[in-house]
């Protein structure tokens, strides 16, 4: 699904270069349940915005499904991410002056679906995350639990080969981060590709795979260095 092949991102910081992506390898399959961990500032969330094509990168080369995503111009860059990836942040991003279902339907909306039609899609995604009766909530009036299965439902709805989330379980108790990757796993046993960034070892431990980031670079596993 995803190949990254030496993979590198500066920022310019005032007259300073800072190197945060150093030679990047990474392949993850189709189907996969992977977690990214590194500590705070070791360039999780760059990349997963470069694997989001939220932003690009100034060497290497990235393949998303067989499509070499490499300098795009920002339409075909949106076009891409609308067709490939659901995106679950730390806080949430939902509307809040939209309720629930209409937070879960904005990318329907923007596909041009009629109202009609994405309200029906839109109510079948918030019962499938359990939120059937909460439709018509906003989501001040919502738990921390409640909003990111909105914004999970708001994922899945325009059926994206690949969900993102960055630190998806940063903002909720330990209780509801659980449910939040229960869910996740429930979304993967269907055949989703998830990347999850967490910095927190039992949200890793409930993916199928750790990639660990340190430095700018992926950490090879021991059982590799070792032979
Ligand atoms: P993480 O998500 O692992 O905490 P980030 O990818 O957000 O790390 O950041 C990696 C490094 O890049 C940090 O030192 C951060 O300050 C810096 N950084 C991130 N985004 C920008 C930006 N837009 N401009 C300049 N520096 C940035
Ligand atoms: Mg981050």
């Amino acid at each position: 699904m995803v190949t990254l092949s030496n993979i590198n991102k500066s920022y310019q910081v005032g007259k300073n270069k800072l190197h945060v992506l150093k030679g990047v390898n990474m392949h993850i399959q189709p189907g996969e349940f992977v977690s990214i961990m590194g500590s705070s500032g070791s360039g999780k969330s760059t990349l997963l915005n470069i694997l989001g094509i939220l932003d690009d990168y100034d060497s290497g080369d990235y393949t998303l499904g067989g499509t070499l995503i490499k300098n795009l111009n920002q339409a075909k860059a949106a076009q891409y991410r609308n067709r490939f990836i659901g995106f679950v942040f730390q806080s949430f991003n939902l509307l809040s002056f939209k309720n629930a279902l209409e937070n879960v339907a904005l990318p329907l909306y923007y596909q041009g679906v009629t109202r009609k039609d994405r309200n029906k899609i839109a109510l079948e995604y918030l019962d499938r995350v359990g939120l059937k009766d909460w439709a018509s909530h906003l989501p001040s009036e919502m738990s921390g639990g409640q909003k990111q299965r909105v914004a999970i439902a708001r994922a899945l709805i325009s059926k994206p080969k690949m969900i993102l989330a960055d630190e998806p379980t940063g903002a909720l108790d330990s209780v509801t981060s659980m449910e939040v990757m229960k869910l996740f796993k429930e979304v993967h046993k269907e055949g989703m590709t998830m990347i999850v960034v967490t910095h927190e070892n039992d949200i890793a431990a409930m993916t199928d795979r750790v990639i660990r980031i340190k430095d700018g670079a992926i950490e090879v596993p021991e059982k590799l260095t070792a032979q």
